[in-house]
């Protein structure tokens, strides 16, 4: 999918403020990295330094013994005879060598001069000074080489052995004196010769090699700098880039699923009873007819143009994030109680009515929308959004648009969701049983009728109870051809139970099949197809079915009841239907929900209720059944308040076909002796 221009450039220059936070942080890093790379190179640079100096002192030292031998050949050697030198020179060699010096020292050649006989011992000296001493320098330079040192020149405190640096730098160096014929040494030449001149001629060389090493290194130093720092800001912007994408939805430019999530916890965590905080989902209608049929590229354009319009609807505060697909969710925080919600959240639904115009093709946009409230409904985001979702599946099977999650809309969870949609085959493939309860007449003690409940045989989950599918199956259309098959099923194996003919079946019909006007027709036709008499069977229908379609129900009733069918309200008392409204309708029975009932045991009240609905339900000419019937007690309480029939675990539990023949010849009697006796 490519991100239209327009959004990706936005979405890049607006980086929040998280990222900025980063940026920061690399620049501290980068300026540590560049201090810290500047201590390798100055260490490098002072040991290449320290280095050259060194070589230069010894080129120095080096200079210094060519000069001291060139002094000893061309100067002294001619001024001795040609034989080892003695303390006893001759007045002519000790003029000549006076001369010499003088002249060397006039010339600034040689600062101090002295010959040694080739024990190392002083012959010679201009000054007269340390005649006879010794030097271990003397006697190796004695044996044919030259040694030169480094040193200061300080006569008198050089010679009395103390070691205070004065005077200037000059170089020491003992070298032999050569015979001219033999070549062998006839005596020891010690000179100090100025250091100045030779280390003024290094130094320049070795100047210029320090400025090009410190030049140099610099260079590499800033070129190295250069490279991390393009290489740090390519990686800062790939790593906002990164960070960018992880939060936001490419094609839409919307905080993704993973940034929702966040805004949610943050809204959720501040949110109160009285400013609580809701979290929505909304889910395009249709919108994969939009994709089949005008191509993914319109598909994706109509996504962003959509986005961006319903962002337009929330406030800065809020959050609107795209989940996935056509599915959207938003945040709002601190609304003021659900009517809130349900205006912000309708404001977003129909700023989508005005069309949207792709490839010049006008287009309009439905959608259903669910939310849930933080902290009523559920107080982590993973319930919250299971929740509305669940709502935002009500809005789109009722068409409501805006709808705020309710306990009851818990029966479209994705477990139930799954078996609803393998009910339709378990109808086809005969997973579903019917079990029979016995109804039984208190004045006869006899069974009158079985009510047909069903159960589902499913292959992996084992036998379900109605309670397990089909709260969710009556929102469906499933529950029609389930209906169907029930009545089929009972009225057919009603002569199995019962060939005397007179057991009546009772048979539970769902609102939505008592509000379709061909309901009755097909009741009519189906019961006749079985040979059954009309008369033998009673459909209960609940109070809440009567009064979802009121006038239809009523319509479908009379139709059913002028064919001879028997009509019981079922569950009489959890619902709020009139009794006048009752005495109107073709009803023959009454059957007091179970919770009353079940309630009589401990609860005298309770008993009161329904034996005044027993009363008026006889006043009104109907029969009144109690169903619930589990103690020996209940039972006498029912027996005594004159009910006429009694259904409960305490008679019978449902069971299948084949069981409940051996229930029909239950004696009332006994039971109710018991009673009597407890
Ligand atoms: P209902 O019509 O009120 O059915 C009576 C329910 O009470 C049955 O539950 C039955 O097993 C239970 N019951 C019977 N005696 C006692 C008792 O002594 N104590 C207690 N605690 N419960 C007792 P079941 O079979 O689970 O059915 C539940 C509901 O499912 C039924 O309530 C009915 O509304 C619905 N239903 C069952 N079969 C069908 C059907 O074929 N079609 C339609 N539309 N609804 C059905
Ligand atoms: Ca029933
Ligand atoms: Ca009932």
């Amino acid at each position: 999918m490519q991100a239209p221009t327009g959004v990706a450039d936005a979405r890049l220059m607006g980086l929040p403020s998280r990222q900025v936070a980063g940026a920061s942080t690399t620049r501290r890093l980068f300026v540590i990295y560049a201090v810290v790379s500047l201590v390798p190179v100055l260490l490098l640079g002072t040991v290449l330094l320290a280095l050259t100096h060194r070589q230069a002192t010894q080129r120095g030292l080096a200079e210094g013994a060519s000069e001291a031998r060139l002094a000893a050949r061309a100067s002294v050697a001619p001024d001795l005879r040609d034989q080892p030198v003695t303390r006893d020179l001759l007045p002519s060699e000790e003029r000549a060598l006076d001369r010499t010096v003088a002249q060397a020292a006039h010339n600034g050649v040689m600062l101090r001069v002295r010959v040694r006989d080739l024990t190392g011992k002083v012959v010679y000296s201009p000054e007269h000074l340390g005649i006879g001493s010794f030097d271990e320098d003397a006697a190796t330079a004695a044996r044919g080489s030259t040694v030169t040192r480094l040193t200061w020149l300080n006569f008198d405190a050089v010679d009395a052995g103390a070691h205070i640096a004065l005077g200037p730098r000059v170089v020491e160096a003992y070298t032999p004196i050569l015979s001219a014929q033999s070549s062998r040494p006839i005596g020891v030449l010690e000179v100090y010769l100025p250091y100045a001149p030779i280390q003024r001629d290094i130094a320049s060389g070795q100047q210029m090699l320090a400025v090009a090493l410190m030049v140099g290194l610099l260079v590499l130093w800033i070129a190295l700098l250069g490279v991390s720092a393009s290489l740090s800001r390519r990686l800062r912007r790939q790593a906002d880039a990164n960070a960018y994408l992880a939060r936001h939805d490419t094609l839409t430019g919307r905080p993704n699923r993973a940034q929702f999530t966040e805004c949610a916890e943050r809204a959720v965590a501040a949110a109160t009873q009285p400013r609580p905080a809701a979290i929505a989902v909304i889910d395009l209608d249709r919108f994969k007819e939009i994709n089949d049929t005008l191509g993914h590229a319109n598909g994706d354009r109509l996504l962003v143009a959509l986005a961006e319009r319903l962002s337009g609807c929330v406030r800065d505060e809020d959050t609107l994030a795209r989940l996935g697909g056509d599915e959207f969710g938003v945040v709002l925080s601190g609304v003021h109680g659900p009517s809130e919600a349900v205006e912000v959240l309708s404001r977003i639904r129909a700023a989508l009515t005005d069309p949207f115009v792709i490839d010049d093709l006008p287009l309009t946009v439905e959608a259903s929308v669910g939310f849930a409230l933080a902290p009523q409904d559920g107080a982590d985001i993973g319930t919250l959004l299971t929740r509305a979702d669940l709502a935002m599946y009500v809005a789109k099977r009722q068409h409501h648009g805006v709808v705020h999650y309710q306990p009851e809309h818990d029966q479209y969870d994705a477990t139930t969701l799954t078996l609803i949609a393998e009910l339709g085959h378990a109808i086809r493939d005969d997973q579903l049983v019917l079990h029979f309860q016995p109804k039984v007449d208190v004045r006869s003690g006899r069974v009158k009728a079985v009510e047909a409940l069903v159960r589902w045989q499913h292959p992996v989950r084992g036998l379900l109870y109605p309670g397990a599918f089909l709260p969710a199956a009556e929102q469906t259309e499933l529950v029609e051809p389930l209906t169907r098959w029930v009545l089929r099923t009972a009225v057919r194996t009603l002569p199995a139970i019962d060939p005397t003919g007179e057991l009546g079946v009772a048979v539970n019909i769902s609102a939505r099949s008592l509000a379709r006007a061909t309901f009755a027709d097909e009741v009519i036709e189906v019961v006749a197809d079985s040979g059954v008499s009309p008369e033998r069977v009673i459909l209960e229908v609940t109070e809440t079915a009567l009064l979802s379609d009121p006038p239809r129900a009523a319509a479908t009733l009379t139709a059913l009841s002028e064919a001879g069918f028997r009509i019981s309200i079922d569950d009489f008392g959890a619902g709020q239907t009139s009794l006048g409204y009752l005495a109107k309708l073709p009803v023959s029975e009454l059957k007091i929900d179970k919770a009353f009932v079940l309630a009589m045991a401990g609860d005298a009240r309770n008993a009161a209720i329904v034996r005044s609905v027993i009363e008026l339900g006889h006043s009104l000419g109907f029969t009144v059944t109690a169903e619930g019937v589990e103690t020996p007690d209940v039972l006498a309480g029912l027996v005594a308040a004159d009910c006429d029939l009694l259904q409960g675990y305490l008679l019978g539990r449902p069971s299948d076909a084949e069981a409940v023949v051996g229930l029909l010849n239950l004696e009332l009697r006994s039971l109710l002796s018991r009673a009597d006796v407890s």
